[in-house]
């Protein structure tokens, strides 16, 4: 049974009181708080542990689920995990204006300066890239500021003008420091449900891994990786 109302479910989260609007940048000192939290989420974990990235701490963002970015199509439009984050703190803003972007290139600035290994940010917890420009935005800073990474899962189709941009993206950046895999995609790098049967080409395997974290394999993602790995072509995941 899919949780919560079933109105709101059609195009926002369930939980509105959890939203804050970010359209000034008197909205933000009202709000009070940072837009990128320092992951305290078990599944994710703290502080990457092995590869490239090793020592980077994890900072995550979440938008608004449905509202904020994204696509009708996104195969867990009802289902979304957000149905189970009564208290995650979500954003939006008006999608034309810039500060929402600037105040995060001021988080960010501030918090490369504290963190000499660089940061990590999952991207977005919640929501998806909300237009071509956002999406630039998120690929023009990664470009700017080498010890800066993310790595996330969008529900547009990579054909769509948010996914081309996604794509420009990733071979000017390279996978493993823009690592956003399309979700539910026929396409290399990718991150699927188990229920979703890729049409590939015959022939072709893309070797799908289960996320180690769901079968009890690793702890959390900092101490596996293998979503911001290209070598991982496609990951798997057990519906929620
Ligand atoms: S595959 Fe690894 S990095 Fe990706 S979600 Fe699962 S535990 Fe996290």
């Amino acid at each position: 049974m899919i949780k919560g109302n079933k109105e709101l479910r059609r195009y926002t989260t369930i939980y509105p009181k959890t939203v804050t609007t970010i359209n000034s940048w008197n909205d933000y000192k009202n709000y009070g708080h940072k837009l990128l939290k320092q992951s305290n989420n078990s599944k994710l974990g703290k502080i990457i542990g092995k590869g490239a990235f090793v020592k980077k701490p994890l900072y995550s963002l979440s938008l608004v689920e449905r509202e904020m970015g994204c696509p009708k199509s996104c195969h867990h439009w009802d289902s979304c995990y957000g149905n189970n984050m009564p208290f995650a703190h979500r954003f939006k803003t008006d999608k034309r204006k810039k500060v929402f972007k600037d105040i995060l290139l001021t988080e960010i600035q501030d918090l490369l300066k504290k963190h000499k290994f660089g940061i990590h940010i999952r991207l977005h917890v919640l929501g998806d890239f909300y237009s071509s420009d956002y999406a630039w935005f998120w690929g023009h800073i990664v470009g700017r500021y080498p010890k800066l990474s993310v790595y996330g899962y969008t529900a547009h189709s990579p054909k769509s003008k948010i996914g081309h941009t996604i794509k420009v993206a990733i071979n000017m950046l390279g996978f493993d420091r823009f690592a956003i895999r399309f979700s539910n995609a026929d396409v290399e790098l990718s991150a699927n449900s188990t229920e979703y049967k890729p049409r590939l080409l015959e022939n072709v395997s893309l070797n799908p891994i289960v996320c180690p974290e769901q079968l009890d394999k690793v702890a959390n993602c900092v101490s596996c990786g293998l979503c911001w790995n290209s070598n991982a072509k496609q990951i798997l995941f057990k519906t929620h």
